[in-house]
This record gives structure tokens, C-alpha cells and sequence, in this order.
């Protein structure tokens, strides 16, 4: 029935390829300007009857056009398959090296027409350059606008860039962008407009692997750090299994009931869990610290600082910081400064951030695997392509060791058979420390070898290493999924290479390199780098613009200027070299991919093998694992412990048996669906702030976006009334009521003398309409004593207020959120969902914040005189 279904789609999609062709052999013969004329046409076209779908064949067929002309390149059917899928808002499983990067121009040409833009999403900086750059040479044959955010613009560039047709940008400045508009205090420095389209490239990797970690926007609180080096010294003198216990499955520590008593005696307290000196939270942070987060794994050092190290790329991540303390916690073990504790001011998680685009979609290499979370949360289908070429890679079956050491053994001669006979090898490890351990034995083993990991000083070579990764005799260690985007092309990318070989040489002559970074240079190469008259240069460089203005002169291909001229040289001697490398390297059995592990996930594992084998090429991949691996030793159960005992192994020979093929798949899917909870949780618990995100912001912006704020402060006032009153109606004490009633007159700052009986004896309507027509009369008074100070002053100070309480308001409600969150966690509730008590919990608080949010506004504004004394 499924297939079925999929079938027909497929083949109507196939029918919209055909539809495409069509227009071809008539846009071939366009002129320039022809061409051109095509973006004004079809946005004629669209502006009649709003319809994208019914333009779809003649736009591909447009941008086909456009993109044979601005790259040489054409553009295989399976990838306008692919962007007719991504124009229908689904995912695109397209193999590395098919060319996705060109799949999302087309869907964003189409979708472009509409005018409420198009975000093309990528995961690091790097590649949302590259692909910005190759949009906009394609573009510039359309008259459509490509824009570029990159973290060092200021707002008002920013705006600019998502004011383009088509904007390209890394998911995390789309979300800091997101939540900084939302603190904005004026309209002119919100930078985005309402999320209409986007095309996520690599998906899996940002709605899989990031979902984990929301984005937080902090500030700083004035918190203790005492706490963190004294909870760091306690937990050295507890002792694993007597005081505490640790599941490393799902990443926790938990104190026993003797470990509580010792802190006790320790801390020279009777009570860890009292609320308002609470040391529990530093306690199980300073534990996890120690045992579960480790140096150059989960994070490394640089300039004094711990920086994250995401577990599933390798990459380092910036200015993230583990929330609840436990950052601290762990710069207190590695005795470095202690940050502040932060405040969060504004967070959302990328499930709800990318819920907020009214069309969604995303290619990658492999998403088949996570198909039904894509599905359950993003509402997202994954449609596979299938590859331009049949896909030759071997993938062949694990080979197991008893130990680490044998697998690590095993690996580094496998290593060296393949550099002996010079197949490009590429070698995916988990962590830092493993990519670290492999080159020392490689050091040892004297084979020369690119190392590619979190570390600061190799991320600035990645896409160097990765364009070398698939030359002869390329030995290349790599953590993870290092590196991704560029792929490896075999012989190596000879337009990367020339580039880099060119920068550097004119880096050293001008003398701001010293050491060559490159392993070696071939004499053809050196010779022609010799004829280049540097003094010609010498003027117009200096070491800052030095990369831009090469790229520049390569991209105006005057074959008069010095520099493309040197570079034009150098790439047709690469060419040259790499297309006789490539067949040699073919015939050697094409790249092979090693991996050391098993991941967390297939997918991961399928993303490394994916690195070989691409467009049609011969390649293969093995595992190489060890019965010591985490996932087996964690999550392998008993079965594999006593199948070891039972196997009386030679240390160095790789058992392959079913059995243990089996529980391995079936331990990596127990992770897999242990990490899916984990989102699905964080999911469903950010749904519940997310509802209440929504409602603040929508109130903020209708308060940021309003001439008249009169109105706004007139309504809370109101609202205020009402509330106390529903307190006074069902109030049956007189001098309860009459606190209720002075309670209103306090904050509305009613001055005029009133008498109580009298309002008491009124009826409940005429109390609120008296009490209505007060805070009219008073603000009048107020609005118009402030209007003879300073005219205009008053609805600048409705707004600030405004604003401010809305800030407040909100930021205090987050860390209340987060801390009902945590003692969610700790209560038992017996059969009670708590989910379902949290929802309760944070409607109430909710409820709270908007009734604390009014008052104060109110109370505030009815008194602004005093501010306005100290502000003048
Ligand atoms: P992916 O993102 O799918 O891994 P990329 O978009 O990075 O692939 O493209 C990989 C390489 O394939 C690039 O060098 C690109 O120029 C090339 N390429 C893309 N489309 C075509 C095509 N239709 N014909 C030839 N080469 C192509
Ligand atoms: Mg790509």
C-alpha cells in the first residue's frame, strides 16, 4: 500500500523531470538578456493566479539554463528530482558528491517568486559562504538578490541579507537572530522577517543531531561560585558504587542514601535538599563532572575556557555553554575561572525554532534511518533518490577484536598496507582522544597522515585536508563527520587545490606564513610558481585582504591578470596530475573509509561509509570494532560478555559471528531510540514554553509595533481591575474586600480620597465602571502634566515600560520554568504523567507572570514623574 502510494508520487514527480526537459532546446537558445527577461515573466506569471506548482516545469528548466551557463555544469535528472521533492516541502535523500548544493538553488529559484523569502540553512560558516558564492554567480544570470549572514555583521546588514530573494546562513545565527528580534527594543532592529521557506541542507544534522542542545541567549546573574570548588573537593572523597552510582546510558549520577549522609557530615549540614540552601544540584554536577564529561571528549580547553565539543560532528561549538550549573561545574575541575552563572534571557530548542517556517525542507545524505522522527515532529517525509550513478562501493562486514588495543593494532596496520600501495584512506574516529591515539601510532609507525578534529589549530585546515583526503597515498584521520559538506573527490579537487597552493605561496613571499603547510608541492607546480613577479603584487596585498583579493582576480578570469593567470597554470598542471592520480587510485579499489566504532546511530555510521563511492566510483568501507567498544560494553548486555568468556579468542584474530552482528544492531538501535526519547522529551517539554513563547512575543511585537500605546497601558489597567475584583467578588469579608479595593487604588496610584462604604455598597458593575472611569481620569492627569514637560515623552515611556515588564517578566518565568522542570524530575508521582503535571504547573505560572507583567506596567506608569525627575 505504502510503496504503492510512493510509487505514484514518484511518478508524478518524473512526469514534472519530463515536463522540465521540455522547455530546454528553447531556453538554450535565449540570448543573455533573454534569459534574464525569463525572472520578470514568470513573476508575472505567478503574481496572476499565486500558483508555484503550475510554473515549476519552465523555472527548473530557467535555472537549468542559468546554471549551465554560469558553471559548465548539467544538471543530472535525479537532481531536479530531488528539488521538485524540496519545492513539495518533504526531505531529499541524495548521496554525497550528487550535488546538493545546486538541488536547493533550483527549489529556491521557484519559491523565490513569492517575495517572503527563501533561507537556504547550512551547518557551519564555511559552507554557507561557499554555496552563497556559487548562488550568486548562478543568480546574477536571473536578476534575483542572494544574500549572506555571517556573525560579523552588524544588524543592519544582517537585514539587508534577509531582505534578498534568497538568504543563506548556518541555523545557528537564524536562531540567535530569531531570539535577539524578540528582545529588540525598537521595530528598526529587527533583522528578520516572518519565516516563510527553507531548504535545510545536511537535515539530519541539524534537526537530529543539534535537537539536543536548545539555544540560549544568556546574560549574566550574581550567583555564588564558592559552591562549585566546594562541591568539586567534596565529591574527590566520595567513592564510586559506595556513595554514588552512575548510568552511562543515559548520562546521570545519583547520590546513594549513604553518599547523601556523607556530604552531609562533609558540608557540616543537615540537609542537601533544603530549598533555600540547596547543594544537591552542585553535588551531582560536580559528580558528572568528573565522571562523565572528559577532557578532549566532551570538551576541549582553549585560552582558558571549556568549549564544548559536539559529539556527534566533532566540532567545537562556540560560545555554547552547558546550562544548569553543570558548565561550572566543570570549570572547577579543570581549576580554571568560574563564569557567572547565567541567566537565560531568551531560549528555543531547533524543533519549535524550524516549526515556525510555513514550508519546510531539507536534503542529506542519510535521513532514511531517523524517517519516523522526521516524520513525528517535523510532519517531514523522506523521499529517497536514487544515486545519478549505481553506487559500486563494498561495504564489508565487521571485523571484530577482542580488545581495543588488538582493534587499534589492526587498524594501524591496515593503515599501513594501504599507504604502501598508496589508496587514499580515510579513517573516522569518535572522539579527539581516539583520532589522537591512532596518529600516535601512525608517528610510530612512520606514515605521514592529516589529522582533522575539534582541536582549533586543524579546523582551520579542514577543507584543505578533506580536498587532499582523496590523493594518492592521503592517509586521513578524521573525528567524525569533520568536514562535512566538502566531499572527497578522488585524485583531489584540483580548482581547492590550486587556490591553496597559490594563497600559500604568496602567504610566505610576503612573509605572513613562515612554514609551508602543505605536505608537498609537485616541481611543475613550483616552477610555474617561480614566474609569478610577486613585486607586482606587493602593493595591493596586505595579509588581511590577502584570501579576497585572490579569489577575486580568480573569479574575473582576466587571463592578462598576474594572479589568474599564475592560477590558470597551476590548474591546468593539477588537472592534469589528478586525473592521472584518479585512474591509478581506481584501480586500487577507489577511497576507502575505515571506521573504528559503531556510533550512536547508523546513520552516522552510514555518513562515514557515504564519504567513498561517490558518483559512480569504486571504493569500500569496513568497521573495525572491539568487543571493549562503548556501545557494546554499555549497551551490548549480558549476552556479549558471556559470548566472550565462551570464545576462548586469539588476541589477533577478528571474530565475525552472527550473533554478535546481531547484538550490535540491535544495541545501536536501543540507542538510537534512547536518544529519540531524549528529543522527543525535550520536544514535548519545549512544547509547552513554546505555546507560551509564542503568545509573549506576539504581545511584544503588537506593543513594539504600535503608534499608540495609550490603548495598550488603558487595557492592562482594565484587566488589573478585573482580576482583583473576581478576588473581591467572591470575597465575603468586609475588611478583606476592602484591602482587595485598596489594593487597586495603590497601583493604579488613585489619589482622590474615596470612601469605602460607599464603594462597597455599590453594585459589582458600578464598582468596575467607577474604578474604570478612575484610571481614565488619572492617566489623563498624568498624560497630559508629562505631555507639558516633554511632548512625545509619554508614549516613549508607555513603550519603554512596556517592554521592560514583558522582559522581566519573561526572563524570570524561563528560570521558574527551568526549575519546575528539574523538581519535575526529582518528585515522584506515582502514576501520574509528569509531563502532564508540568503542563499544569506552567499554566499556573504562566498565568502569574502575565498578571505580575500588568501590574507592574501599571504600577510603574501611574508613577513615571519620578523617573522622568531622574532621568532629566
Ligand atoms: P553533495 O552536497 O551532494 O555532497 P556537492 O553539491 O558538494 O555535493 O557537489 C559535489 C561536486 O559535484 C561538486 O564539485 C559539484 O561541482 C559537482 N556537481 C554537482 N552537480 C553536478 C553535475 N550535474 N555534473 C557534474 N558535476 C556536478
Ligand atoms: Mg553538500
Amino acid at each position: 500500500m505504502f510503496n504503492f502510494l510512493l510509487q505514484k508520487k514518484l511518478s508524478k514527480f518524473e512526469k514534472l523531470v519530463n515536463k522540465t526537459k521540455k522547455f530546454e532546446p528553447i531556453l538554450n537558445n535565449y540570448s543573455y538578456k533573454q534569459l534574464k527577461e525569463q525572472t520578470t515573466i514568470l513573476q508575472k506569471k505567478y503574481n496572476k493566479d499565486q500558483n508555484l506548482n503550475e510554473l515549476l516545469p519552465e523555472t527548473f528548466a530557467t535555472i537549468k539554463e542559468a546554471i549551465k551557463r554560469a558553471t559548465g555544469l548539467k544538471l543530472f535528472d535525479v537532481q531536479i528530482l530531488g528539488s521538485i521533492i524540496l519545492h513539495y516541502g518533504k526531505i531529499a535523500e541524495m548521496k554525497t558528491g550528487e550535488g546538493k548544493t545546486l538541488v536547493a538553488i533550483v527549489t529556491s529559484y521557484l519559491n523565490a517568486f513569492s517575495k517572503k523569502g527563501v533561507h537556504i540553512i547550512t551547518v557551519n560558516d564555511y559552507l554557507a559562504k561557499r554555496d552563497y558564492e556559487l548562488a550568486y554567480k548562478i543568480f546574477n544570470y536571473l536578476n534575483i538578490t542572494v544574500g549572506l549572514v555571517k556573525p560579523s555583521q552588524i544588524y543592519s546588514e544582517r537585514k539587508k541579507q534577509y531582505l534578498c530573494d534568497i538568504t543563506y546562513i548556518t541555523n545557528s545565527e537564524l536562531g540567535f537572530d530569531y531570539l535577539r528580534d524578540n528582545m529588540a527594543v525598537d521595530l528598526d532592529m529587527i533583522v528578520q522577517r516572518k519565516f516563510n521557506f527553507a531548504i535545510i541542507d545536511e537535515v539530519d544534522s541539524i534537526l537530529i543531531d543539534e535537537a539536543r542542545t536548545p539555544l540560549i541567549i544568556s546574560g549574566p546573574s550574581d550567583s555564588i561560585t564558592d559552591k562549585y570548588i566546594k562541591s568539586t573537593e567534596i565529591t574527590q572523597k566520595l567513592e564510586k558504587y559506595i556513595d554514588y552510582d552512575i548510568d552511562e546510558k543515559i548520562k546521570s549520577v545519583t547520590l546513594t542514601e549513604q553518599g547523601v549522609l556523607h556530604c552531609e557530615k562533609l558540608l557540616k549540614i543537615n540537609n542537601l535538599y533544603n530549598i533555600n540552601n540547596s547543594w544537591i544540584q552542585y553535588l551531582l554536577n560536580a559528580l558528572k563532572a568528573r565522571e562523565l564529561f572528559l577532557k578532549d571528549q566532551h570538551y576541549i580547553i582553549k585560552n582558558n575556557e571549556i568549549i564544548i565539543v559536539d559529539e556527534f560532528t566533532g566540532r567545537i561549538m562556540e560560545g555554547r555553554r552547558w546550562s544548569d550549573g553543570l558548565h561550572q561545574a566543570i570549570e572547577s575541575k579543570e581549576k580554571i575561572k568560574i563564569q557567572q552563572d547565567n541567566k537565560t534571557l531568551a531560549s528555543i530548542t531547533y524543533q519549535n525554532l524550524f516549526l515556525l517556517y510555513s514550508k519546510l525542507s531539507g536534503i542529506t545524505g542519510t535521513a532514511k534511518t531517523e524517517e519516523t522522527e522526521l516524520d513525528k515532529i517535523y510532519k517531514l517525509e523522506v523521499i529517497e533518490v536514487p544515486t545519478n550513478k549505481p553506487c559500486k562501493r563494498k561495504d564489508l562486514s565487521d571485523l571484530v577484536y577482542k580488545t581495543e588495543y588488538n582493534k587499534w593494532q589492526a587498524i594501524a596496520n591496515e593503515c599501513f598496507d594501504m599507504y604502501q600501495i598508496g589508496r587514499p584512506t580515510l579513517i573516522g574516529t569518535t572522539n579527539v582522544q581516539k583520532s589522537e591515539l591512532l596518529a600516535n601510532i601512525l608517528n610510530e609507525l612512520q606514515i605521514p597522515y592529516n589529522l582533522l578534529n575539534a582541536k582549533p589549530e586543524n579546523i582551520a585546515r579542514e577543507s584543505e585536508i578533506i580536498t587532499q583526503a582523496g590523493r594518492k597515498f592521503a592517509i586521513t584521520i578524521s573525528t567524525n563527520m569533520a568536514g562535512r559538506g566538502t566531499d572527497i573527490i578522488l585524485g583531489g579537487n584540483a580548482e581547492t587545490m590550486s587556490k591553496i597552493v597559490l594563497i600559500n605561496y604568496i602567504q610566505i613571499k610576503l612573509g605572513f606564513r613562515t612554514k609551508n603547510q602543505l605536505n608537498k608541492i609537485e616541481e611543475n607546480i613550483t616552477l610555474i610558481l617561480k614566474n609569478l613577479k610577486i613585486e607586482e603584487i606587493k602593493n595591493i596585498i596586505e595579509e588581511n585582504n590577502l584570501e579576497t583579493i585572490i579569489e577575486e582576480r580568480i573569479a574575473n578570469k582576466n587571463i592578462n591578470e598576474i594572479i589568474y593567470n599564475t592560477y590558470k597554470q597551476i590548474l591546468e598542471e593539477y588537472k592534469l596530475i589528478f586525473n592521472q592520480e584518479k585512474k591509478e587510485i581506481l584501480d586500487l579499489g577507489g577511497l576507502y573509509v575505515i571506521g573504528t566504532e559503531r556510533h550512536e546511530s547508523r546513520r552516522i555510521d552510514n555518513q562515514l561509509r557515504g564519504r567513498s563511492g561517490r558518483q559512480g566510483d569504486q571504493g569500500s568501507s569496513q568497521f573495525f570494532l572491539s568487543l571493549e567498544d562503548n556501545l557494546l560494553r554499555i549497551f551490548g548486555g549480558d549476552k556479549i560478555s558471556i559470548l566472550m568468556q565462551q570464545l576462548h579468542l586469539d588476541e589477533n584474530t577478528p571474530i565475525e559471528s552472527i550473533m554478535l552482528s546481531k547484538s550490535l544492531n540491535s544495541a545501536q538501535k536501543k540507542v538510537e531510540s534512547y536518544f529519540f526519547d531524549v528529543r522527543k522529551q525535550l520536544f514535548d517539554y519545549d512544547e509547552v514554553i513554546n505555546n507560551q513563547r509564542q503568545a509573549i512575543y506576539t504581545e511584544r511585537k503588537r506593543i513594539l509595533e504600535s503608534n499608540f500605546t495609550r490603548d495598550c497601558i488603558i487595557e492592562y489597567g482594565e484587566s488589573t481591575i478585573d482580576e482583583i475584583l473576581f478576588l473581591y467578588d467572591k470575597e465575603i469579608n468586609i475588611s478583606n474586600r476592602y484591602n482587595l479595593i485598596a489594593q487597586i487604588y495603590k497601583l493604579l496610584n488613585l489619589t482622590e480620597k474615596f470612601n469605602t462604604k460607599q464603594i462597597i455598597q455599590m453594585k459589582d458593575r458600578q464598582i468596575k465602571l467607577f474604578l474604570y472611569e478612575q484610571l481614565r481620569i488619572t492617566y489623563d492627569l498624568r498624560e497630559s502634566y508629562l505631555e507639558q514637560l516633554r511632548p512625545g515623552l509619554v508614549r516613549q515611556l508607555e513603550k519603554y515600560y512596556l517592554l521592560q515588564q514583558i522582559d522581566k517578566g519573561w526572563q524570570e518565568h524561563l528560570e521558574k520554568m527551568s526549575l519546575l522542570r528539574e523538581s519535575i524530575g526529582w518528585r515522584s508521582y506515582g502514576q501520574q504523567d509528569p509531563l502532564v503535571e508540568y503542563k499544569n504547573e506552567a499554566f499556573n505560572l504562566f498565568i502569574n507572570m502575565v498578571t505580575y507583567i500588568r501590574q507592574t506596567v501599571i504600577y510603574l506608569t501611574m508613577r513615571s514623574r519620578l523617573i522622568i525627575n531622574m532621568k532629566e
